[in-house]
């Protein structure tokens, strides 16, 4: 049964749901994380798991990361934990350090977020606050839920486990003051929701269609960063659909915008949902690649255009205006103008005029020949290209080890016949 415990009279009482009536097992846990969670109980401290990892926990997915909060200050996390470092300039968050370089991140339970704008000095007494404080200050309900690891029960202050069930991003809080402190949750709803394919709900869709343009009030490394994570992780089609439906299509990317008006949006869901199949085939997409996928429709119509032109010019004429508005640094700029360039080359195997082999020395090759795959394999020509690249590559190296074969008891019945290549 659900249970509601004892609580101070100033906040409202969290919804607890016993282990007994959630899905998340502690072997789905990061074994470190649970350490660190372990250990800081031991020594009297609450300790919850929080943000994504327990949304996507709670949704069957593997999450990207394990957060912690906990009632501990940062000095006694850092007494705690001889490998830890504190960092952050106002809030002193806890890193704590694993073998091959993985970090769990620890907070004390904080009353406000880092990201709600305001500025000045913060002493101990406004910064920590009470796990309630802690759930309210976060942007989505989805994303404020806790796993309490000395019960293994899941804590809900805000209804996010209704908004988890009804597959809905929901403000915590009134939209407009919480996109008002911080116009980077506007991307982050459109994020979540293109990532976990829920609905955003209809009020900040509404703030989000009139004042998209306060996203610029935002620190401009954090659009990138946000636009770099909605676009990475395997659902950058419905992203892309998602922005442009709320109408911050044209708000970061006015030139993808316009052009779309003039040749339509499919070319772009075409190369996204392509490079969304390669994420899922387990590629990671690098920041530069993303945007070369991105900006490629758009760079390949300018071309068509001004095909007389010089290419390296061309290149930097359709990408600087893009990129220059998010401030995507001055040397993937470079590499996204060569990826781009390079396509020229790539479909030009046959033109005499270029020498093939002089481009498979480039440093951005690899990177060049992922979009070019992607672009080029739709058309069964563009599927000869690939093939005729891959030829005057050579034979590359093998991808895996060789897998040592080990004898592998059945679990239950026979499994599927071991597939064999088709002519
Ligand atoms: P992902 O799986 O993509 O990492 P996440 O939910 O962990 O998703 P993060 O950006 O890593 O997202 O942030 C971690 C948590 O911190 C969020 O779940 C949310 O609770 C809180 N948070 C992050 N940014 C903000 C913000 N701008 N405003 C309020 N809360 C935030
Ligand atoms: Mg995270």
């Amino acid at each position: 049964m659900h249970t509601r415990p004892e609580n101070s009279a100033r906040h409202p009482e969290p919804l607890i749901v016993p282990r007994s009536e959630h899905s998340i097992s502690r072997s789905s846990i990061d074994p470190d994380a649970l350490k660190v969670l372990y250990r800081l109980n031991r020594h009297g401290h609450t300790a919850y798991l929080v943000g994504g990892g327990v949304r996507d926990l709670l949704l069957g997915k593997k999450p990207k990361d394990f957060d912690i909060s906990t009632s501990a200050h940062p000095h006694e996390i850092r007494k705690i934990f001889g490998n830890c470092r504190l960092i952050g300039r106002r809030f002193r968050l806890a890193h704590v350090y694993f073998k091959g370089g993985k970090i769990i991140e620890v907070s004390t339970f904080r009353t406000i977020s880092e990201f709600n704008g305001e500025d000045g000095p913060v002493t101990s007494d406004n910064t920590f606050g009470t796990p309630w404080e802690d759930a309210f200050r976060r942007d989505f309900t989805v994303n404020a839920l806790f796993y309490n690891i000395s019960d293994f029960s899941v804590i809900d202050y805000v209804n996010g486990l209704e908004d988890l069930k009804k597959g809905l991003i929901r403000c915590i809080g009134e939209p407009e003051v919480r996109f008002l402190e911080d116009p980077i949750r506007m991307l982050r709803g459109v994020r979540f929701a293109s990532l976990l394919d829920f609905d955003l709900d209809a009020e900040s869709e509404r703030y989000i269609r009139e004042k998209k343009d306060d996203i610029w009030e935002g620190a401009t490394p954090r659009i990138l960063e946000e636009v770099i994570r909605m676009m990475g992780r395997g659902t950058a089609a419905r992203a892309f659909d998602r922005l442009r439906e709320l109408n911050l299509l044209s708000t970061l990317f006015p030139e993808i915008d316009q052009h779309i008006r003039i040749e339509g949006a499919d070319v772009y869901s075409d190369v996204l949902s392509k490079m969304d199949e390669r994420f899922h085939t387990g590629d990671t997409l690098q920041p530069w690649l993303i945007f070369a996928c991105l900006f490629y429709p758009y760079f390949d119509f300018i071309y068509r255009g001004n095909s007389g032109d010089d290419l390296a010019k061309l290149a930097r004429d359709s990408v600087s205006p893009i990129s220059r508005r998010i401030q995507v640094p001055k040397r993937m700029q470079d590499t996204i103008r060569q990826i781009l360039a390079a396509q020229v080359r790539l479909f030009g195997i046959r033109d005499h005029r270029f020498k093939p082999r002089t481009i498979l020395r480039k440093s951005y090759f690899e990177d060049a020949f992922k979009l070019f795959e992607i672009v080029a394999s739709p058309t069964t020509e563009g599927q000869e290209l690939i093939g005729e690249w891959k030829k005057l590559q050579g034979p590359r190296p093998a991808q895996k080890p060789a897998v040592k074969k080990t004898r592998r008891r059945r679990k239950r019945g026979p499994g599927p016949p071991a597939a064999t290549p088709t002519g």
